[in-house]
């Protein structure tokens, strides 16, 4: 189980540092690789910690760097990077994130009317559709919460070009069970893989590469390798980034959710925290575990807030704030965003400043910032 339970900024830190003095120096070559289940990943497996903003893209980035060097930690840098920009993405183009929650709920409706489709639908979320390397990873995914980036792809290529399921479901399914599961990282990559995102670019999961990236030698019969890209009528349609808030002179209560909890490291300029309240806002899909560790995510990042602001630091109540103005990290696009209470002060991160101005095409823009990112 790469993550022990419960998800800490401790834990997180400690987990950097691990990877950093060892898979880390071979990331470059052996990333493609799945180890499989009780195996030491080839990745870094922070996502978890990421994804809440126990840890931020910029400490690790900048952790990298100095362990590897600009050469050696370019490939683990511009992955990281690509959790900026997906957000970014999503911040651009909510319609994505609407979109996936109207087609899932569309979707969940066919199931309850097509019996074919429901039964191929739960034979895959139970691992029992018989196709090798798919039925265990369906698996993995229920019993710890977490699959390595490669098979990520290949399932989700799976389900929608073998399986012939909505990559709703699939969506869905992923944002149930994974501890990071993440409404910009998810969509996106789902539709990514569909041939969404970058319009009639799929990601075709083939038999050969299977087997040559997977240590347990996953050989699956059947696959479709000649599917066409999905697409759909109406693309995402590009929004404005909003502006983000100026934090106030004088006393303010800090509002803390499920995307930033490094309550530390924010910029609050002349504000004076003098009470911290908490706001856990779990995805609609996500099961028990996922919730709990939401919940002790929040707990962690609630004590080391009233250390560091020496004030009290609860789970938000009526009158928490005792009528002071609320401010709070910005929530990008998501279930958090959608629950901030009206009138609250969003700030943004200077790194998401910079950086989502150029999430709102393709990749490349983003990458060919990160030097200037990073070191301008
Ligand atoms: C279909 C599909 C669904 C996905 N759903 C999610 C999700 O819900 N939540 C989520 O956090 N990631 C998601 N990803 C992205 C990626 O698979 C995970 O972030 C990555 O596997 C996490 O493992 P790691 O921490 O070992 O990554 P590493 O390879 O060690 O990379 C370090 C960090 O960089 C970021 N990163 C790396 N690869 C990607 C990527 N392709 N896209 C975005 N960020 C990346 C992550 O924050 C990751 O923790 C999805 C990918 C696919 C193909």
């Amino acid at each position: 189980m790469p993550h022990p339970l419960p998800l800490t900024r401790d834990a997180g830190l400690a987990a950097l540092a691990a990877f950093l003095d060892g898979p880390g120096a071979d990331y470059a070559a052996a990333r493609n690789t799945d180890r499989g289940r009780g195996e030491t990943p080839t990745t870094s497996a922070l996502s978890p910690y990421l994804r809440r903003r126990l840890v931020t893209e910029e400490e690790v980035a900048r952790a990298a760097l100095h362990a590897y060097g600009d050469e050696g930690a370019e490939k683990f840098v511009s992955e990281v990077f690509w959790r900026t920009y997906f957000k970014g993405h999503l911040e651009t183009h909510p319609a994505a994130w609407t979109g996936y929650r109207e087609g899932r709920d569309a979707a969940r409706a066919r199931l309850d009317a097509e019996p074919g489709l429901r039964r191929i639908h739960d034979r895959a979320i139970a691992g029992e559709t018989g196709i090798d390397g798919f039925d265990a990873w369906a698996r993995q995914l229920v019993e710890e919460g977490w699959l390595h980036n490669h098979t990520r792809m290949w399932f989700a290529s799976i389900w929608i070009f073998t399986l012939r399921l909505p990559w709703e479901l699939g969506a869905a399914f992923f944002l149930a069970h994974l501890l990071d599961g993440d409404p910009a990282s998810n969509t996106l990559s789902w539709r990514w893989v569909a041939g969404l995102h970058t319009r009639g670019k799929h990601y075709l999961a083939r038999r050969d590469n299977i087997r040559r990236y997977t240590s347990k030698g996953y050989d699956p019969n059947g696959l479709d390798e000649d599917a066409d890209s999905l697409d759909e009528a109406t693309p995402p349609r590009e929004a404005p980034l909003a502006r983000a808030d100026a934090p106030p002179a004088g006393e303010v209560a800090l509002l803390l959710h499920l995307d930033d909890l490094n309550p530390e490291s924010l910029d609050l300029g002349p504000a004076r925290v003098t009470r911290v309240g908490g706001l856990v806002v779990h995805a609609e899909e996500a099961v028990a575990r996922v919730r709990e560790a939401d919940t002790a995510a929040m707990a962690d990042a609630l004590s080391r807030a009233g250390a560091h602001f020496r004030c009290p630091a609860a789970p938000v109540s009526e009158g928490w704030e005792e009528g002071l103005p609320v401010v709070t990290a910005w929530a990008p696009v998501g279930p958090s965003a959608d629950a901030l209470p009206a009138g609250c002060l969003r700030l943004r991160r200077d790194w998401d400043e910079r950086a989502w101005p150029r999430a709102n095409r393709g990749y490349s823009r983003l990458r060919s910032a990160i030097p200037t990112m990073l070191h301008g």
